[in-house]
């Protein structure tokens, strides 16, 4: 069992940091770990879920909250006797992918443990949206974010989508900045959907558009299509086992 520690810019974040890097027994490896120790906040996890797939985070928040960690600074010594012992539970965060269709026939898929979002840098969003195939709408407006139960209190919230129970098998729909006038009409609210539902975001003619997939960010010149389902993948979470 090999290790990787990744910590958060802050003099707390730091201190913990190495505080745990002195009494874990494994073997450092930043290269291929099995287990990686996130310090610092949720942003710190998405990085580490990004940079480390299929690995098992540790989580520990050194901020004010914590949405995925599941150790803090008074849990430190659980979580450092956890790993040393291999004595610990893992749960699982469901991740959601998407598959990105350029005009030119190239696909690309990626996973996001919060959010997706498809925003049109230049010009008014024009896109059908579809739910299972079946047309819903005709969205115009600066973009749509959808985003995962766990994602829901992250920038979802910010464009007032409703926070979800993190056991809940779903994703949600939330618009961004849409024109809603006596011409154009859409749906004008959130829109959470089962997870085994497939949402399908096309345009007629090939678009400019910047995806964000948590906090990584891409542009594409010749964007056709993005279709968002689930396909079983997840984050596996350590947490400490109560006695
Ligand atoms: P970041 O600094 O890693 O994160 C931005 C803020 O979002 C941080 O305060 C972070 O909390 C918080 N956050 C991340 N995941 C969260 C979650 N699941 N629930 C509640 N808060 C969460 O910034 P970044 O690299 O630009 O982007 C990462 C995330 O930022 C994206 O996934 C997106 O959700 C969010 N974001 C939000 C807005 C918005 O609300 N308008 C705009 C862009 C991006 P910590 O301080 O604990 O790390």
């Amino acid at each position: 069992m090999k290790y990787t520690l990744l910590i958060k810019e802050d003099e707390t974040s730091k201190r913990i940091g190495e505080y745990i890097s002195k009494r874990i027994l494994l073997e450092k490896d930043e290269k291929n770990p099995d287990i990686v120790i996130s310090v610092g906040g949720d942003g710190t996890i998405l990085q580490a879920a990004h940079t480390y797939p299929n690995k098992t985070i540790f989580g520990l928040h050194t901020g004010h909250l914590g949405f995925f960690a599941n150790y803090n600074p008074d849990t430190v010594d659980d979580l450092i006797s956890d790993i040393n012992s291999g004595n610990y539970m893992t749960s699982t965060v469901d991740l959601l992918s998407c598959k990105i269709e350029e005009a030119n026939g190239n696909t690309i898929t990626m996973n996001a443990l919060n959010e997706i979002t498809v925003i049109s840098p230049k010009k008014t969003l024009i896109m059908d949206v579809k739910v299972d195939k079946e047309y819903l709408e005709t969205f115009r407006g600066t973009g749509l974010c959808v985003s995962t139960p766990s994602g829901s209190t992250a920038y979802n919230k910010s464009l007032h989508g409703a926070v979800v129970d993190h056991s809940l098998k779903c994703m949600q729909l939330a618009e961004i900045a849409s024109i809603n006038s006596n011409a154009y009409r859409t749906l004008g609210s959130p829109l959470v959907l089962s997870y085994d539902r497939i949402i399908t975001l096309e345009s007629s003619i090939p678009l400019d558009i910047n995806v964000s997939i948590d906090h990584l960010f891409y542009t594409f010149s010749d964007f056709r299509r993005i279709t968002f389902f689930y396909k079983g993948e997840c984050l596996k979470m350590g947490y400490h086992k109560e006695e």
